[in-house]
């Protein structure tokens, strides 16, 4: 008997969920550590052997009306630090009369976030891909029933058809990136490299559209000691930073890349003096997408900073920003020296 029951006090406490077991007069026969720790972050008040291991009276209650009415009670419990489900489940005699309640506690706090996370990306992603297909049929509509007689509203129709086309080419593209990126199978190796070249092809690429948009584009960067990164992971994180400044700022204004290093590491920044980020958006700007501006549909997916982030978490580097709204945003990352 002695031995049995060992047994199965160690298999009850080597378990990872949480048991409480209850007689048929509700007290407290067994429960084990994992019990314990899920309800650790519970004040606890005086007020009897239960409450003082599980402070929750709802939950006793829950106990007593299992041993009462002889039937499981199945829910969800919100704690202040974690989500739990609860079964809890009669227990019979062999004259089939209740003898007591066992309660089994789970913690789903990670499988509650994933689902919520899961059914945010779809709806995000539904509501990305209907947005230019709504755009687009509105104009298909008229102009396959031959409504649009005018050549130059023709040809504006075209022109936006052929934008949301390519708004949504970018969409999946993103989409495919940030997938190929969380699966890992996108190549971050690193290796010893100069960054003078694709800050100089940067430099060409940019003074041109900054050109058209009326912008003023410096490149700071003179002393450029080698970093070890993976050079098309570097100049990606770039060009989102960039596209991003030259898209949030207005004509007339400034885009800077600048370069600082230590002993370690190269910071490389990308500075704009455009409209700025609200302090309560900011801590957002790097989720799946997050925009500042939701209304604003036309400039981006909202994807670009996660990818952004995505790729300097998985090089080991860090990314982050400095924003006031209406003076600009600086957006900084580190790369390690080589
Ligand atoms: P998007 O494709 O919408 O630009 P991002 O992930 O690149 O998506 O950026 C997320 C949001 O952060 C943007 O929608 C915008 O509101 C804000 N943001 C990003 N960069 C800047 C910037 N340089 N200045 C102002 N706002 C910015």
């Amino acid at each position: 008997l002695v031995v049995e029951r060992n047994r199965l006090r160690q298999t009850i406490d080597g378990l990872s969920e949480g048991i409480a077991a209850v007689d048929a007069a509700g007290n407290v026969t067994h429960h084990n550590p994992a019990l314990d720790a899920l309800f650790r972050a519970l004040p606890r008040n005086e007020g009897g052997e239960r409450l003082m291991m599980i402070p929750a009276p709802d939950v006793w209650a829950d106990f007593d009306r299992v041993v009462a009415e002889a039937r499981t009670v199945s829910r969800r419990l919100q704690l202040p630090d974690r989500v739990l489900g609860m079964t809890i489940t009669p227990l019979t005699n062999q004259d089939g009369q209740v003898a007591g309640a066992v309660g089994l506690f789970l913690d789903i706090t990670e499988s509650e976030r994933l689902e919520r996370t899961r059914r945010d990306y779809v709806a995000n992603v539904s509501h990305e891909l209907r947005t230019p297909l709504t755009a687009m049929r509105a104009l298909i509509e008229p102009l396959s029933e031959d409504m649009v007689r005018d050549e130059d509203t023709k040809k504006r129709y075209y022109a936006i058809m052929l934008r949301e086309t390519l708004r949504l080419s970018r969409l999946i593209n993103d989409l495919m990136e940030l997938s190929r990126l969380q699966s890992g199978q996108l190549s971050l190796a690193p290796k010893p490299m100069c960054l003078r070249d694709i800050l100089d092809d940067l430099t060409e690429k940019y003074n041109t559209t900054a050109q058209e948009r009326g912008l003023h584009f410096q490149m700071r960067a003179d002393e450029l000691p080698q970093v070890n990164a993976n050079p098309d992971r570097v100049e990606q994180v770039l060009v989102i930073l960039l596209d991003n400044a030259m898209k949030y700022t207005p004509e007339g204004g400034q885009v800077s890349v600048e370069a600082e290093s230590d002993d370690e590491k190269v910071t490389l920044s990308v500075r704009d003096t455009g409209i700025g980020i609200d302090p309560a958006d900011q801590p957002y700007v790097f989720d799946r997408f997050y925009k500042v501006d939701r209304a604003h549909t036309g400039l981006g997916s909202g994807l670009g900073l996660s990818i952004a982030s995505e790729l300097i978490k998985s090089m080991g580097e860090t990314i982050w920003l400095k924003s006031a709204p209406g003076e600009g945003s600086t957006f900084f990352f580190t790369l390690k020296r080589a």
